[in-house]
């Protein structure tokens, strides 16, 4: 994978930082997308850089808003060059019963989980299927393959990745590129640790209770899967040895989905 261009979107913390640096340590140049503190933000590019001696950028377009979503490509393209790699990461969540979800939460949730890889893929497409060759690899979720109550703009978003994986990978696998999905179970990362804050006080229960009752009953492992555990597998799904699989949806998930 050496020299391969990679945009990873999402990728201040948590899957998509551990994939940014597995892709790098792999020998990808990368642009680094999402929020965050500016000057940790920097470190953190400067250090995945010094370790493997790649080219890492960042750029903090809002993949809210589809005009961000297609200047993050263009100016990936403009300091790195053509995008070999886009991995849509990307994702917010919000938590509420449906009788009471908020419409703007509804449309932020659809626009940074799903519509966003619509952007980002179309503007990624052309120059990869000039080159013949292109990796996309969509971070969906379990919630891509079963349900889960008060989060249905997430499971309604997720599943829409899956479908939007599987028609990406018809029409492109005749120009050498694959696109898939990744289905992560439960992962220790902001967007999980605000759940469980949130739960504990809605609950009352203490936080390391609401993890066990909450988000690991449904793993069989019983233990949380970790982001380099993910980061492994969307690295595998990027590289020349998965040229043959494409429109899978590949749970990491220490067996959620087998229920
Ligand atoms: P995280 O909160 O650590 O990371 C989310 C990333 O998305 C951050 O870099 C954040 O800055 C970025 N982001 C949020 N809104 C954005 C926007 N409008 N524009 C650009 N970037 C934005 O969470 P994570 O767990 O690493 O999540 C990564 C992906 O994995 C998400 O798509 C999430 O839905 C999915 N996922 C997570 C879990 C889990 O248990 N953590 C499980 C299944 C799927």
């Amino acid at each position: 994978m050496r020299d391969r261009n990679a945009v990873v979107t999402g990728s201040t913390s948590g899957i998509g930082l551990a994939t940014a640096r597995e892709l790098a340590s792999r020998g990808c140049n990368v642009m680094i997308n999402g929020f965050g503190d500016r000057a940790e933000i920097d470190r953190t590019c400067a250090e995945i850089a010094a370790r493997s001696g790649t080219r890492i950028v960042y750029s903090d377009a809002d993949l809210n808003q589809p005009e961000e979503a297609r200047a993050l490509m263009a100016a990936a393209a403009g300091a790195l060059g053509p995008i070999d790699i886009l991995v849509n990461n990307a994702g917010v969540q919000h938590v509420a019963a449906l009788h009471e979800f908020p419409e703007d939460k509804w449309d932020l949730l659809l626009a940074v989980n799903l519509s966003a890889a619509f952007h980002t893929i179309k503007a990624a497409l052309p120059s990869m299927m000039e080159r013949r060759w292109g990796r996309i690899v969509n971070t969906a979720s379990v919630l891509g393959m079963v349900g889960a109550p008060h989060k249905p703009a997430y499971v309604a978003a997720k599943h829409g990745v899956i479908g939007l994986t599987k028609a990406v990978a018809i029409e492109a696998a005749p120009h050498g590129i694959t696109c898939n999905a990744v289905c992560p179970g439960t992962v220790l990362t902001p967007i999980i640790e605000k759940q469980i804050a949130q739960q504990a006080q809605v609950t009352g229960l203490p936080e390391d209770q609401v993890l066990q009752a909450v988000f690991l009953q449904k793993m069989p492992t019983g233990r949380l899967v970790s982001p380099d555990e993910v980061a492994a597998a969307i690295a595998f799904l990027c590289s020349d040895a998965a040229a043959s699989i494409t429109g899978t949806a590949l749970p990491v998930d220490g067996g959620y989905t087998t229920h």
